[in-house]
């Protein structure tokens, strides 16, 4: 089955529907636009003769090729015009009911050939496909948005979905100067369900009152994420990320795991949408600044006599080389312990231990001792100068060590923001959490490690994928962290990857 020359069909001349259009018609194909609102297609394609008259301006786009493009556009009235369509995109309304209409009139208008694709971000690609005399041709064809710009598709397969059909969907993608990644319809597909936790543990931690939207933003975006999820949310709007989460949680028989939370409840219900509404995290008026999260300012300088790194990683590595630095000027070497159980700094009496889920309360009754600090992970090595990182206090640490843990952490070069005393902090908590959700989703055949890496990077720009994170950290780290949120927490949101555990 080959679409590459395949007349197509977008249905919907809504966003997604008119960026559909325009990469179908810049990669040569005659495309028919049709819209239940008259007008809207002919509308739709004013704003591409915009869109690709701007891109001629830019340089990006031959003017010939873009008045090919155009010209191959043509906005229709009535549904029966596209009988001889190769391939249908349908962007309509998000409704079940809706698309299963759509696409049982459709299957009366056009060839027993034709392939019938779905954009569909959140409804099952099966149930679209139940009722359908021939369900097999129907498959997701999940755009993101912006079209034009955004690399991802998903190629959704549902229950009957033919193998053959995914595949010249999966192909035409190709050609269309995309990247295809091959998942199984499940709530969320992909993207939109790894990417729960990125949301999930920020609004856990805020809801707890561990620290401020700007910490929580500060220590995400420090190890790679180009926007924390605070301001993602106020960008996404509250509402829209609110419906998606309920909506996977819902759709997994309100599994634990994928809970919504009252944090963002509470604001979608205040109309603090974000962005769009003028406030939700943070204050979109006129003169209001994003606020600056305030690093611990350290209250004296680092100082010890004795210095000992602890640990064999990359992590214990990078410490080594700072400390050091650090030391010269009270003329010390840091001393190192590759043997040891964990990895951070031990200063003289007291420990600044890198988090293995556990907490600083924790960790202080494991090591029998007062001061202990614990850090989140830093995931960029080696860290750039001044890179936010949080950390916590055991609860009964002296004075000293309380000005002294975060002086040592600003010597070593971060930024150390304080945080609650919460297991795996911000970070390790967050990564742990991705990581396992793509472990399961993996585990369920929805995607491969590959495809999931490759989406999460394209879908949603993290700096790198899952299983990458994986394969720099540990499986036992990972679990290390999730075992230690799921005592910490109970029940069934924390709960461990069989997939990750069967690799430890
Ligand atoms: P939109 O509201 O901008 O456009 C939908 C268009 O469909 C409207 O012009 C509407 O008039 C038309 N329409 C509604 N019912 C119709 C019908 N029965 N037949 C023909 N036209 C009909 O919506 P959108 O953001 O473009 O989303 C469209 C689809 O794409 C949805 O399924 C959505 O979940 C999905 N999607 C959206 C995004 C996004 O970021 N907006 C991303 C991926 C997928």
């Amino acid at each position: 089955m080959d679409l590459r020359n395949a007349p197509v069909l977008v249905v919907g001349a809504g966003i997604m529907g008119a960026g559909i259009a325009q990469v179908a018609a810049q990669a040569g194909h005659g495309v028919q636009l049709f819209d239940t609102r008259t007008g809207a297609a002919a509308d739709a394609k004013g704003r591409l003769a915009a869109t690709l008259e701007g891109l001629v301006a830019k340089g990006r786009l031959g003017a010939d090729a873009a008045t090919a493009a155009l010209a191959r556009i043509s906005p229709i009235d009535a549904l029966d015009e596209a009988a001889g369509a190769g391939l249908v995109i349908e962007a309509i309304v998000e409704q079940l009911e809706a698309k299963r209409a759509l696409f049982r009139q459709l299957e009366g208008l056009v060839a027993p050939g034709c392939v019938l694709a779905t954009n569909t971000s959140s409804i099952s690609v099966t149930a679209i496909a139940n009722g359908l005399a021939q369900p097999g041709r129907l498959v997701g064809m999940h755009f993101f948005n912006p079209v034009p710009l955004m690399k991802l598709v998903e190629v959704v397969s549902g229950l009957q979905t033919e193998p053959a059909v995914a595949e010249a969907i999966f192909e035409l993608g190709r050609t269309w100067g995309k990247t295809p990644v091959h998942a199984k319809s499940t709530p969320g597909f992909i993207v939109n369900r790894i990417a729960r936790p990125y949301y999930a543990e920020t609004l856990a931690l805020l809801l707890e009152q561990a620290a401020e939207p700007q910490v929580l933003d500060a220590c995400l975006k420090a190890a790679g994420f180009r926007m924390g999820p605070c301001e993602l949310m106020d960008l996404i709007g509250h509402d829209t990320n609110f419906a998606v989460t309920q909506s996977v949680y819902e759709a997994n028989f309100f599994d634990k795991r994928y809970v919504p939370s009252l944090v963002q409840r509470e604001m979608v219900a205040g109309g603090l949408l974000g962005r769009k509404s003028g406030r939700g995290f943070y204050r979109y008026g006129e003169g209001d600044g994003m606020p600056a999260a305030t690093a611990a300012a350290p209250g004296a300088p680092a100082r010890a006599h004795e210095v000992t790194v602890h640990g064999p990683d990359g992590i214990a590595d990078m410490l080594e080389a700072a400390a050091t630095k650090a030391l010269v000027e009270q003329g010390l070497r840091p001393a190192r312990d590759r043997e040891s159980t964990w990895t951070g700094l031990r200063v003289d009496g007291a420990r600044l231990v890198l988090s293995d889920g556990r907490t600083a309360q924790q960790l202080a009754a494991a090591m029998d001792t007062t001061d202990v600090a614990v850090f989140d992970r830093p995931l960029v090595l080696p860290a750039p100068p001044g890179a936010a990182l949080a950390f916590a206090l055991a609860p009964h640490a002296g004075e000293g060590w309380r000005t002294q843990a975060p002086a040592w952490l600003a010597a070593l070069g971060f930024a150390p923001l304080a945080l609650a005393d919460t297991p795996g902090l911000v970070v390790a908590r967050t990564v742990a959490m991705l990581v396992n959700e793509a472990a399961d989703a993996v585990l369920q055949g929805v995607c491969t490690p590959e495809g999931a890496d490759a989406a999460m990077k394209l879908g949603v720009n993290y700096p790198a994928g899952p299983f990458e994170w994986l394969a720099r950290w540990s499986v036992r780290g990972v679990i290390g962290v999730l075992d230690a949120l799921d005592a910490h927490y109970r029940g069934e949101r924390y709960r461990t990857s069989p997939w990750l555990r069967r690799r430890a």
